[in-house]
């Protein structure tokens, strides 16, 4: 069997395929195939017993054809290089896909965040500011928070680039708390932007949401509000969700014979994410092994964790019953696992168009951070909704327009666009 690839190298070969569909010349794949610009930097931060430790941080930014590059920075042990350039090029394809005038760009450290104080932390995000600050800006790149960062995490870093450039700029960062330049609905947005796209895949194979179920990878901020959004805005039944333990330095699968109540596993988890086993199973709670999730017998599968997740030794499991599947995480299946899913004729709705909910939400704030003037929260759900929904059906008429298959019709869609607007701007 082919060895598998990393998260890079699977990026590229999506572009190229589509590229090839395309029929896009040489220079075009030149410049898309790689980041435009990248960042490597280190990063001292003063721990609270006086030591310096040093971190190594990453900004890439793939491209701003379409706009300032767009995309969130992810504290992880595992960062690497090659997994912020694929996400980098991910969010580029997933702005051109949701349609907001935004390129691409990711960031990253390389830390578990759960090793550091709240002084340690706050220390390291307004370090990573002062590598980066001559590079970001509203007109420039905008980051936002991703895996192991979070609304106050980019409260520091906005306050940190205002003290540096000597005038307020909310602007500079998104995902930033309600009370502080934020978005109302922001937290929630790429949760129920999962679940709005589920909603017309359901249309259009004409299922009934409320007597659907589905098993999600993962109790995030993503999988949280798509739990959430499954029971509450369609009325189905969630089997079961799935979470990293911090003390067994492993994931589990939590499921609930009744179908889980996220609202309640939110109440019992962590500012880490874990849930507190010991409730859990109190409260009538079945935990099992990491990939549980993947073997249930479900309508839709959602994915909502990290990376590589579903591949050729993992694609084999999905239940025959399968007939959806939402990928919440970025990056979620390998190439090997999309050639099962398709061959399975199983539903695809994929990565950067299914959460694209996140960033289409981080564009309303820095909308409202410019204008000065905030929205309600249900003015910035409906937008969203709205932007979700044409998204999906420009892909999914790509799809069936050219009988090809969900992956295959965003990177269509996206790849696009930015070459269009490349063009506009007499770059190739
Ligand atoms: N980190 C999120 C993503 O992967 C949101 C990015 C943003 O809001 O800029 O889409």
């Amino acid at each position: 069997m082919a060895e598998e690839k990393n998260p890079f190298q699977t990026a590229q070969a999506q572009f190229d395929k589509s590229a090839d569909i395309l029929g896009l010349p040489e220079d075009i794949r030149e410049m898309l195939r790689w980041p435009m610009r990248e960042f490597h930097f280190r990063i001292p931060v003063r721990t609270e017993d006086g030591a310096i430790k040093v971190f190594q941080g990453f900004r890439v930014q793939h491209s701003d054809a379409r706009g300032p590059s767009k995309g969130g920075i992810r504290f992880h042990p595992n960062e690497t290089i090659d997994t912020v350039r694929a996400l980098a090029m991910w969010m580029t394809w997933k702005c051109a896909v949701a349609d907001i005038p935004l390129g691409g760009g990711k960031g990253g450290v390389i830390v578990n965040p759960a090793s550091l104080t709240p002084v340690e932390k706050e220390r390291l995000c307004r370090g990573w500011v002062d590598q980066m600050w001559h590079n970001i800006g509203p007109r420039m790149d905008v980051p936002a928070p991703d895996v192991g960062t979070t609304p106050q995490m980019m409260a520091w870093m906005m306050d940190e680039y205002t003290k540096l450039q000597g005038q307020y700029v909310p602007g500079v960062f998104t995902g930033k708390p309600v009370d502080m330049g934020g978005s109302l609905g922001r937290t929630e947005a790429t949760g129920f932007g999962v679940i709005f796209t589920v909603r017309e895949a359901m249309k259009h194979l004409g299922l009934n949401p409320s007597q659907c179920t589905a098993a999600i990878q993962g109790f995030g901020n993503v999988a949280q509000y798509a739990a959430i959004g499954f029971r509450d805005l369609l009325g189905g039944k969630v089997v079961c969700v799935s979470c990293y333990d911090l003390a067994d330095r492993c994931p589990y699968t939590y499921s609930h014979p009744d179908g889980v109540d996220p609202r309640f596993l939110q109440s019992i988890t962590d500012q880490y994410g874990t849930i507190d086993r010991a409730k859990a199973e109190a409260a009538g709670y079945v935990i099992e092994d990491a990939m549980a999730w993947i073997d249930k017998d479900v309508d839709v599968l959602i994915p909502a964790a990290l990376e590589d997740m579903i591949t050729a030794e993992t694609a084999p499991r999905i239940h025959k019953n399968v007939k959806i599947i939402a990928e919440g995480a970025n990056g979620p299946t390998t190439l090997e696992g999309d050639e099962v899913i398709k061959s399975r004729g199983i539903f695809l709705i994929p990565d950067f168009l299914c959460n694209a909910g996140g960033v289409t939400t981080s564009y309303f704030e820095g909308v409202q951070n410019d204008m000065n003037y905030y929205w309600a929260r249900e003015e910035v759900v409906e937008r969203l909704d709205q932007k979700m929904t044409v998204a999906f059906h420009g892909v999914l008429d790509m799809a069936q327009q050219h009988k090809v298959y969900m992956r295959d019709a965003a990177y269509l869609v996206a790849v696009d666009r930015v070459v269009r607007a490349m063009r506009l701007r007499g770059w190739v």
